[in-house]
């Protein structure tokens, strides 16, 4: 395959255990024999048939060119005369299934962090023009501390034209079939949006809305619109559903309108608004304050605690005449204080943070689960590691002392922001995937 990594081969990994088997593939855990990483490695005997061949070269084709956290990064692949090996990054939490499973449902607070993460998953696809075609509990799978989600499992994804590009083979898992694709009528990009909305219910119900033990049962189930919403939920969780299972496709919501949908919004939760004016060139030149602030006023719940509290930060504010918060403006004395701190960067530690998340507008920040944090702003990425010693910038590696005044900018962004997680500690105090 075009895509295959000539320097890789089987001999280069450990197997730890078998994952699980997928319906043409093996994946097993294995440890790079010579970094010590821990990948997912998806097996495929070549003696498949051209169809099941062609689904794989299609999986790898369009999983290279995804880049984000809440997908599941397809690191390379490689082939011997026998198999072919998709080496991806390991999701040590399992699947989202077995989780609810385990837990029966989901409160929604836990809901609401999951699925913010993968309807922006979704959202990156769907920019791209990819359609996943098989989005359910089974394909989204979690890191170790059940935090953070991934969108995996391409095998049926293809790459279509325009939003309204359509498709009409019958493909996906039933519980999740939109009712376009269950009638055979063409079908395109909000039939992913319907998966999405049986996620949210199975999350908060803890099966999906047309579980039958027949497929056929299941099918007419979901043409009917047969299902019900319990109770228990908040109205806007059900208003949520409701709009995602719209029968008409033109009607459920997109994207976006679905991360600005009232459930994700919910103000009973302190917002951690991470300032996305990064890029504005006041901003970026001239302020060098920590990155992250909390909502519009100074107060927000803190949940360790259960109380109203002040959360004091360090972040410079001025208020305007309606009391918000204001980024200071840029002046002289901050252009010198900048360029001081620019010669004197301290190495960030990522000592003992859990991996973590936040989306912002034009970009991400982002713990891995391999200690590492990545800023990706403005199609600009950067990835520093655990000890802030190494530094890949567009690509590039650097150390402190030899990378560029544009790589140090969001270094010292990242830097920030590790200093603000711990201070307040984002990841235990709040809902820190909260965006
Ligand atoms: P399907 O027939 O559902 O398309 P498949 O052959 O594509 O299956 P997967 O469903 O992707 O295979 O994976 C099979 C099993 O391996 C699943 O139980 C899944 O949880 C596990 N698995 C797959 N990828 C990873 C990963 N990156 N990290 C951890 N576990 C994984």
């Amino acid at each position: 395959m075009e895509e295959a990594s000539p320097t890789q081969s089987i001999e280069n990994f450990e197997i730890i255990r078998p994952l699980g088997r997928g319906g043409y593939s093996d994946v097993f855990h294995v440890k790079s024999i010579e970094t010590n990483e821990e990948f997912a490695l998806k097996v495929i005997k070549r003696n498949k048939p051209a169809q099941a061949l062609n689904r794989v070269k299609n999986e790898i084709s369009i999983q290279m060119k995804l880049e984000h956290p809440n997908i599941v990064k397809l690191h390379t692949s490689f082939e011997d005369s026998s198999f072919i090996y998709l080496l991806l990054e390991y999701c040590s939490g399992g699947e989202l299934h077995s989780y609810i499973k385990q837990k029966e449902r989901l409160s929604e607070s836990e809901t609401r962090r999951l699925c913010k993460q993968i309807i922006n998953g979704i959202d990156l696809l769907h920019s791209k023009g990819i359609f996943h075609r098989d989005l359910k509990l089974g394909n989204v799978l979690l890191n170790k501390n059940k935090t953070i989600a991934k969108i995996g499992d391409f095998g049926l994804a293809i790459e279509i034209e325009g939003d309204d590009e359509m498709r009409r083979t019958i493909c996906g898992t039933p519980n999740y079939i939109s009712p376009e694709a269950a009638s055979r009528k063409p079908y395109g990009l909000a039939s992913d949006i319907w998966a999405f909305g049986c996620i949210v219910y199975a999350c908060l119900v803890g099966k999906p809305p047309f579980d039958c033990p027949e497929v056929k049962q299941t099918l007419n189930k979901v043409k009917n619109l047969d299902y019900s919403i319990p109770d228990y939920l908040s109205q806007n969780a059900k208003d949520l559903i409701a709009q995602l299972l719209s029968p008409d496709p033109w009607k459920r919501l997109s994207t976006s309108q679905i991360m600005s949908h009232p459930f994700f919004n919910n103000n009973s939760i302190p917002k951690l608004q991470i300032k996305t004016d990064y890029c504005n060139r006041d901003y970026y030149e001239g302020d060098t304050s920590p990155l992250i602030k909390t909502g519009k006023a100074r107060t927000g719940t803190d949940t360790k605690n259960g109380s109203r509290a002040s959360i004091a930060h360090s972040t410079r504010t001025t208020q305007s005449s309606e009391g918000e918060n204001m980024p200071l403006k840029y002046d002289q004395s901050q252009q010198v204080r900048r360029s001081l701190q620019l010669e004197s960067i301290q190495p960030l530690s990522l000592y003992n943070l859990d991996p973590f998340v936040h989306t912002l507008n034009n970009g991400y920040i982002e713990i891995t689960n391999q200690g590492s944090i990545k800023v990706y702003i403005a199609k600009r990425l950067l990835e520093v590691s655990s000890d802030g010693q190494v530094i890949f910038y567009q690509g590039k590696r650097y150390t402190l002392k030899t990378m560029p005044r544009s790589a140090q900018k969001l270094y010292l962004y990242a830097s920030n922001c590790v200093d603000v997680i711990r201070k307040h500690s984002v990841q235990n105090s709040f809902d820190s995937q909260y965006i």
